[in-house]
């Protein structure tokens, strides 16, 4: 099968690899889309210690199952499927309590487990049995239930803040997750969804998702702006869904009395610790927390509403390319003149 292999730092190479055959308890699938991830960048240039090279990364993926072991009853030949990233071990005290995405293995498919950047990616036992693998129906493409991954780390996010209905929610950072959370917000209940966004590109993707409110963080003052569109409150949940420490700073500066903050966007390395002025916390009894990943229930969740049309991912997909092409899908994804880049390896 034609594969891109990732061999060294910065070197994504398309080659023939072996077609990676199932045992009696693993499945085969045919890999119809995957969808470039920001990680996928990080792991690209710098590598990650759970990323043996050479290594075939990737974990946003949608395909048809097309072999399955004699022992497999979870999915079956013909079954059109989303796969998520994070795979529970079933093992450790996390997974036992339904945290695998805080596993202490940690094994994700991209990682540890060959990703879909491949025609073809094998299912292992310990995926089968215990990671995300959700069946979809023919109303959703594989370009929109590719993304379902993502939209699980979105969902765990919202659930982590505790959101709920009646609240008013801001969104930092419109990127794909910001947008979903647009949707996601308002399904689970929000007043009022107000969504920040520093590019001009970006901002104007995002507005299809009708937000209440659109702040442009570059031109405007992100805290005083969001306490206006509160009635001096503040809103009650903030998700930072950005990877800027300032976003971080304003979140909990404006957050409502008891209300939550989610970072959700990691931090680059080299970061700078975030100040954070205790008694903000202290005195309006807010909610500083984080999240990150997802359990499959999560993506399974994700699957569900998005073949319900609740959250929508098409705005978002705005460029596809095949597998040979994967070079200049990364090339778009870094520059940022897009937002969701998906690869069909079997175009
Ligand atoms: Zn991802
Ligand atoms: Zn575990």
């Amino acid at each position: 099968m034609k594969a891109v292999l990732l061999t060294a730092p910065g070197q994504l190479v398309v080659q023939e690899a072996p077609t990676p055959e199932p045992d009696d308890f693993g499945a085969l699938m045919r890999v119809e889309s995957v969808a470039i991830c920001g990680s996928d960048v990080r792991i690209m240039h710098h590598g990650n210690p759970r990323v043996a090279l050479p290594a075939i990364i990737g974990h946003e993926s949608a395909g048809v199952i097309v072999a399955t072991g004699k022992h497999v009853t979870r999915v079956k030949v013909g079954d059109r499927v989303a796969v998520g990233a994070d795979v529970p071990c079933g093992q450790c005290k996390w997974c036992r309590n339904g945290m695998g995405n805080n596993c202490s293995i940690n094994y994700a498919i991209g990682y540890q487990i060959p990703g879909a950047f491949a025609e073809r990616m094998l299912l292992p036992r310990l995926v089968l049995e215990e990671g995300p693998v959700t069946p979809f129906g023919p109303e959703l493409s594989f370009d929109q239930a590719a993304l379902a991954e993502p939209l699980a780390c979105a969902i765990n996010g919202l659930e982590l803040a505790g959101m709920s209905l009646g609240k008013s929610v801001a969104i930092i950072g419109l990127g794909p997750i910001g947008c979903m959370m647009i949707d996601l917000a308002r399904i689970m209940g929000a007043t009022k969804v107000i969504a920040i966004q520093r590019s001009k590109l970006r901002m104007e993707i995002a507005r299809a998702y009708e937000a209440d409110c659109y702040i442009a963080s570059e031109e405007e003052d992100v805290v005083a702006r969001c306490l206006e569109e509160t009635g001096g409150e503040g809103p009650d949940i903030v998700m930072t869904t950005c990877g800027s420490v300032e976003a971080h700073e304003q979140a909990v500066e404006m957050v409502a009395h008891r209300g939550v903050v989610n970072l959700f966007g990691g931090l680059a390395k080299d970061a700078r610790p975030m100040a954070l002025l205790s008694n903000l916390v202290h005195y309006k009894e807010c909610f500083v927390t984080g999240s990150h990943g997802s359990v499959p229930r999560q993506h399974e969740l994700a699957v569900r509403l998005l073949e319900l049309g609740k959250v929508r991912v098409e705005p978002l997909i705005t460029h596809r390319f095949p597998l040979a092409d994967v070079h200049t899908a990364f090339d778009v994804m870094q520059g940022r003149e897009g937002m969701k880049i998906v690869v069909h390896p079997n175009e």
